[in-house]
């Protein structure tokens, strides 16, 4: 059967290397070292994925990149905006295989909800992704790529100063980043690089479930904002829930927060927690919660249970979220309840589950049925 036309035509796709790999490229065509600058400001100031629009570059090494290389975004497949303003796409990978991206505007700000892998191999119990079969890690340029295609989306090419849609980036879609910190952490100096996308470390938020051998590097390396997937207070229920605490319990994972290198610098660690009805919100979890973060600089995100389709977990009412709140934040920590966004097009946290498989599935339908008409 004839193939539909891969979007990559063999050509390597240059969003995503780092600026030494850029370099290098360049250098095998045979130009200097000092043009990838000029090529990195076209592609990540500029947001140009013409290459012969590139004209701060000489015509010659115009053609002779686009021969080789192209500079190009994830496919979207779909694109659904919430009746909130919340927007998700959906988006193909060159190897078919999708991947969801959501942008929540709020009045001050708008972020970016990033995944980092194709499903998760994780299986939090209350986690649409976590049900997703099919897995793989992305690389930097899928990643790179979702952030350059909402700047797309938005036009900001080059970002304007002021009134920006796309501000802030949190790594918290399809995915467990720190599974993935090789690939992430390329991206994120991508994204972070002044002369380029140039979103702050102080911008930029990575959500782990508690990969703890790995906190300590990310922090020093990266120096991104970190939040940490609590959502119980006692070993027994996060085995549960986050079944990654029997290799990373609590006591560890708290451990490796209050090490934290970004911690020095007044910054603190947001701490996640999703309210499961008669499950972890009980006013004796909040007063647990409070003792096992005293001394961490922290805030406590409450997240409502967002359900979705085969789940039976059911989310805390307003009124004892209100009462969890409240034991928090009188222990001094800032408690905010996170409005769920874009449920109507099932973008909210934990509903992303890209619809790789029911396609998949219904592929494999449709060639059945084609195998048996033959
Ligand atoms: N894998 C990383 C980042 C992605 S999940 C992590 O687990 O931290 C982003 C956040 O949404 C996590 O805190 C996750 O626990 C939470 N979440 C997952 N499913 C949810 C659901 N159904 N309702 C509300 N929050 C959910
Ligand atoms: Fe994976 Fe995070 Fe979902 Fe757990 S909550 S299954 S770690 S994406």
């Amino acid at each position: 059967m004839a193939q539909a036309l891969s979007p990559d035509d063999g050509r390597k796709n240059l969003i995503g290397l780092s600026r030494d790999e850029l370099a290098g490229e360049i250098e095998s065509l045979g130009e200097k070292r000092f043009r990838a600058r000029q090529l990195w400001h076209e592609i990540y100031a500029r947001g140009e994925t013409d290459f012969e629009r590139m004209t701060t570059l000489s015509k010659p090494f115009r053609a002779s990149l686009a021969e080789r290389y192209r500079v190009s975004r994830p496919d979207i497949s779909q694109h659904q905006l919430s009746n909130d303003g919340t927007q998700k796409w959906l988006l193909g990978l060159d190897d078919r295989n999708q991947i969801e991206t959501v942008h929540i505007p709020e009045t001050d700000r708008g972020t970016l909800c990033v995944s980092s892998q194709v499903g998760c191999t994780l299986t939090c119990k209350f986690c649409h992704t976590g049900t997703q079969r099919l897995v793989r890690d992305l690389e930097p340029g899928e990643i790179v790529g979702q952030v350059m295609l909402a700047r797309d989306a938005f036009g900001e090419w080059p970002a304007p100063l002021g009134g920006r849609k796309l501000t802030n980036i949190v790594m918290m879609g399809m995915g467990e980043p720190l599974y993935n910190y090789d690939n992430v952490s390329k991206a994120l100096r991508v994204v972070m690089d002044n002369e380029g996308i140039a979103i702050s470390k102080r911008k930029i938020t990575l959500s782990t479930s508690g990969v703890v051998p790995m906190i300590e590097q990310c922090g020093r390396e990266l120096g991104v904002m970190l939040a940490i997937s609590l959502h119980a207070v006692r070993d027994e229920l996060r085995d549960v829930l986050v079944p990654l605490n029997k290799k990373y319990p609590i006591k560890e994972l708290l451990a490796a927060c209050r090490k934290y290198p970004p911690l020095k610098n007044a910054r603190r660690i947001t701490f996640e927690y999703v309210m499961l009805k008669d499950v972890n919100d009980s006013p004796a979890d909040a007063r647990e919660l409070v003792r096992l973060i005293s001394g961490i600089p922290a805030k406590v995100n409450l997240i409502p249970f967002n359900p979705w389709p085969g789940t039976s977990y059911e989310c805390s009412s307003p009124e004892t979220i209100e009462r969890f709140a409240q034991i928090v934040m009188n222990a001094g920590y800032p408690s905010p309840v996170r409005t769920p966004r874009g449920q109507d097009i099932l973008a909210a946290c934990g509903q992303l589950k890209s619809a790789s498989e029911k396609l998949r599935a219904s592929q494999r339908g449709a060639a059945a049925q084609q195998a048996g008409a033959a």
